[in-house]
């Protein structure tokens, strides 16, 4: 690579030839062994762009553009939760049958379940979520005082669960991640508080994605409790069926209502709208459920012993990635919540050729650059060094992939008022700027 060496000072290490983005579709035997299970868009799109692999049914290797991205979710996820007081730990997936006897759900998950036994012949399964094992550990705190709570725990870890059909790849896996936080508190009154505050969390959370999100009434399944809130996405690949009333703010997952309902039971007048949603949060109010079982109890302020207050709060943490792809992108080309985009901007010098090399070390320094001038860009900047192919092919492909900031380097770069040409993938906008307003427009990405 001639212009690389040509500048020893500029070493750009993130080249798009040696990042690992296998594309699967160009292997043709195993396309047509996908070609059964390729469903949805998200799910063709990120095989087609390397950023999931399929392995075995509802189980993907996460490539390093989606663990990128999922590290950036996650960022923003911790963010929230940590704004209402949440305190992040990480519990066994490895949970003894013992606990889920106990709680009586190891007859009731039935075949969802992922079931094992150790050396010993002792029962385990793989965790599919953790109300017994957190009120287990909080239990064994025999010092919690009222003061000190409420109390919020939460984990991001990988659940496993036996689903009966995987599909759509990472809408719904067999092993996934989720966010799962469990709430502890002194009284029904201050529970509903934290069951706000965690529900406003979610709110702002899938606002800073730029997802629209409607929050709506939910079933409690059999993770118990009374009041209980789905967060989806509306979408037409969503499994869950979506009641909206289009005169109040009444929204209801349909398998909480008597089936046929038309009218709103809410305001009486309006009537109900169906829509197809993506479930990508679920907030349970849980009541003593899982305290009164495993004896997590604080002392209150009359000193006495007290059964805590339980919430529980899941966040499908793949689920929301794969769910952005869908109802964000294109047939042909990813969108991004700008967030959460693996890498934020694609530098694209021209075609190798003899008058162009001075551009190509132009292309080069601009990443030095904008890495050093810009310090959330740090790590974020791609060299698309495939000279070999001309600039409308490799720009084909970043659009493909979703760069919230395309730039070109073209001979324009080099005249003596240069313009770089940059695509911004938010508004569909080309502009082209002097380096100082580039820098300028980029310093201003959240
Ligand atoms: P679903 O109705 O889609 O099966 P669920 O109601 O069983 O989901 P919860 O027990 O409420 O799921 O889990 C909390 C969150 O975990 C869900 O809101 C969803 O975002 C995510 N989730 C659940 N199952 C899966 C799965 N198989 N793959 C990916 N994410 C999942
Ligand atoms: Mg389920
Ligand atoms: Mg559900
Ligand atoms: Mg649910």
């Amino acid at each position: 690579h001639a212009a690389v060496s040509a500048s020893p000072r500029v070493r750009p290490r993130l080249l798009v030839s040696r990042l690992y983005q296998p594309s699967n579709l160009r292997d043709v035997g195993q396309e047509s062994r996908l070609a059964g299970q390729m469903t949805c868009k998200s799910q063709r799109l990120m095989q087609q762009a390397g950023l999931i692999h399929p392995s075995n049914p509802g189980c993907y290797y996460y490539l390093p553009a989606a663990v990128r991205s999922m590290e950036k979710l996650i960022k923003v996820i911790d963010q929230e939760m940590h704004e209402i007081g949440g305190q992040k730990l990480d519990m066994p997936s490895l949970c003894s049958a013992d606990l889920w006897k106990a709680s009586e759900r190891w007859d009731l998950m039935g075949k969802e379940l992922f079931r094992l036994k150790d050396r010993h012949r002792a029962d385990y399964c793989l965790g599919p979520t953790h109300e017994e094992a957190v009120t287990t550990l909080v239990a064994h705190q025999t010092t919690l005082s009222y003061k000190q709570l409420p109390l919020l725990l939460y984990q991001i870890t990988r659940k496993f669960r036996d689903e009966p059909k995987p599909r759509f790849g990472l809408l719904r896996g067999r092993e996934f991640y989720m966010k799962d936080m469990y709430s502890f508190d002194v009284s029904e009154e201050a529970a509903n508080q934290t069951y706000e505050s965690v529900c406003e969390a979610y709110s702002r959370l899938f606002a800073r994605l730029s997802l629209r999100c409607v929050q709506v009434q939910a079933d409690t399944g059999n993770i118990g409790g009374t009041l209980s809130h789905e967060f989806q996405l509306p979408a037409d690949i969503g499994e869950d069926h979506l009641l909206l009333c289009g005169s109040c703010s009444f929204s209801a997952n349909a398998e909480t209502l008597s089936s046929g309902r038309t009218d709103c039971p809410q305001c009486n007048t309006g009537s109900l709208v169906e829509s197809k949603g993506i479930e990508v949060g679920h907030t349970f109010y849980l009541g003593k459920k899982y305290s009164h079982i495993f004896k997590a109890t604080f002392s209150s302020a009359q000193n006495k012993p007290a059964t805590a207050e339980m919430g529980c709060y899941g966040l499908g943490v793949t689920r929301i990635l794969a769910a952005a792809i869908e109802v964000m992108s294109t047939e042909e080309e990813i969108r991004w919540p700008g967030l959460i985009a693996p890498y934020q901007v694609c530098v694209l010098p021209p075609k190798k050729g003899s008058r162009v090399d001075k551009a190509a070390v132009f292309a080069e320094e601009l990443v030095q650059t904008l890495g050093e001038a810009v310090p959330h860009l740090r790590g974020e900047v791609v060299l698309d060094d495939r000279t070999h192919m001309t600039i409308g092919k490799r720009l084909k492909d970043a659009n493909k992939l979703g760069y919230p900031y395309v730039i070109v380097v073209g001979q324009v770069a080099l005249e003596e008022n240069p313009k770089i040409e940059v695509v911004c993938q938010q508004t569909g906008e080309t502009m082209f700027l002097s380096k100082d307003g580039l820098l300028d427009l980029l310093g201003r990405v959240e």
